[in-house]
């Protein structure tokens, strides 16, 4: 009998066998891919942000930055020194129309609460701060420039992880878990990402095809924040010398990744054009398409035991957040595993039974 078991070796499964192992549990790790060829962290735009509506996210976007500031220290391992993950602290604006903008101030009243240190402006200060942007049609805007949110290489994010998870004595091992009753262990935890329901009928978390696009354009605005227009959900950043920008458009039940290439003079450069003027002159030069692992029921994570199961936790339905989520879901899956409560942020919100009484919480922020 194994002590614990963690199906998926993603950056939930990698977190969640870091903090458990710290704490001297025995983890070993499931991972049918080891290359992680489609596995959501890869393809993701590595962003960490706390600008949500609701308050968990917003805690748990705050503890993402602590923790990647202070990652070299923490994930330090003997084999490899202190890892880095290329954090770029460029911060997030989000940009909101008429339509959307009353919501955005009642989300005000949640980043005050949280001391998110948020900063709100109206939309004709903008190009005051931001001398590249176009207000047009836009309300109001909300972002931070104080080195707080940004993005990191998810790929180097998840190496951290995953070799200090192993230093503490884990072991992340090939193999496709088919049917939970396989694994003999005190405590299984499902980290399969968008593949959850292959394994656990009852969670409503499914693939949802994201495409994104990388451009070139001859103006470079290297302190560019990771922007978001919530008018037309089309978002982007700089990536060295040139940008990633993503479609607002996602497709369910896509089976494969091939990247939606219309999208991009259909939707995706208009809406950049109109934004950010120098975008008129931009070049596609290539793009890629990765699985969200959306929660059909609300876009909120599903955290915490399975009601109807003696040892199984789970934790999905980030819905484009896993990655910034991962540190702090990680630290609270392993104080419900370990003393049976959340004792730093309250992660009930996210409980398993809420999504099967089919309880919704609204997390409108989804990029
Ligand atoms: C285009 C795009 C952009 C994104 N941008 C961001 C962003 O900026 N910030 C952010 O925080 N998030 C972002 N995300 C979302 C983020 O990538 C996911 O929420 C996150 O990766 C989920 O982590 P996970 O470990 O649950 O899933 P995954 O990363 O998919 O890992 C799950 C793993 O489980 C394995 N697995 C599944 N089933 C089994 C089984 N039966 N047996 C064994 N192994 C199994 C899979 O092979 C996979 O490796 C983005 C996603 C995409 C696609």
């Amino acid at each position: 009998m194994d002590d614990v078991v963690i199906v998926g070796g993603g950056i939930i499964g990698a977190s969640t066998a870091y903090f458990l192992s710290k704490e001297g549990r025995k983890v070993r790790v499931f991972e049918r891919d080891p290359t992680y060829k489609n596995a959501s962290f890869p393809l993701s735009l590595g962003g960490f942000r706390r600008q949500f509506w609701q308050r968990e996210n917003i805690l748990l976007g705050k503890f993402a930055k602590e923790f990647i500031f202070q990652l070299p220290d923490l994930l330090e391992t003997k084999k490899n020194g202190k890892p880095t993950v290329s954090v770029v602290p460029n911060g997030y604006l989000l940009l909101f129309d008429k339509e959307k903008a009353q919501e955005q101030y009642e989300a005000l009243k949640n980043h005050k609460a949280c001391d998110a240190e948020t900063k709100n402006i109206k939309a004709e200060e903008l190009p005051n701060v931001f001398p590249w942007i176009s207000s047009e049609g836009l309300e109001t805007a909300t972002y931070t420039d104080s080195k707080i949110e940004g993005w990191v290489d998810p790929h180097m994010f998840h190496s951290a992880l995953k070799n200090k998870a192993i230093e503490f004595g884990a072991s992340f091992e090939k193999k496709e878990i088919k049917n939970l009753n396989e694994i003999k262990a005190k405590i299984i935890v499902s980290a399969a990402g968008c593949w959850t329901n292959k394994l656990l009928s009852d969670i409503p978390v499914v693939p949802q095809k994201h495409t994104v696009f990388r451009v070139k354009c001859p103006k470079h605005i290297p302190e560019m924040p990771l922007t978001g227009d919530l008018s037309t959900g089309v978002y982007w950043r700089p990536e060295g010398k040139e940008y990633i920008a993503g479609s607002p458009n996602s497709k369910f039940d896509s089976p494969n990744l091939e990247p939606e290439w219309n999208d991009f003079e259909e939707l995706v450069w208009p809406a950049l054009a109109k934004r950010v003027p120098v975008f008129e002159e931009l070049k596609l030069t290539g793009g890629w398409a990765g699985y969200y692992d959306t929660n059909k029921l609300d876009n909120n994570a599903i955290v915490g035991k399975h009601p109807k199961m003696k040892n199984v936790y789970l934790a999905t339905g980030f819905t484009g957040r896993g990655l910034m989520q991962a540190p702090g879901i990680g630290r609270g899956l392993t104080e419900l595993i370990t003393t049976g409560s959340y004792r730093s942020i309250d992660l009930t919100c996210f409980s398993v039974d809420r999504v099967l009484s089919e309880q919704k919480r609204k997390e409108p922020y989804v990029l």
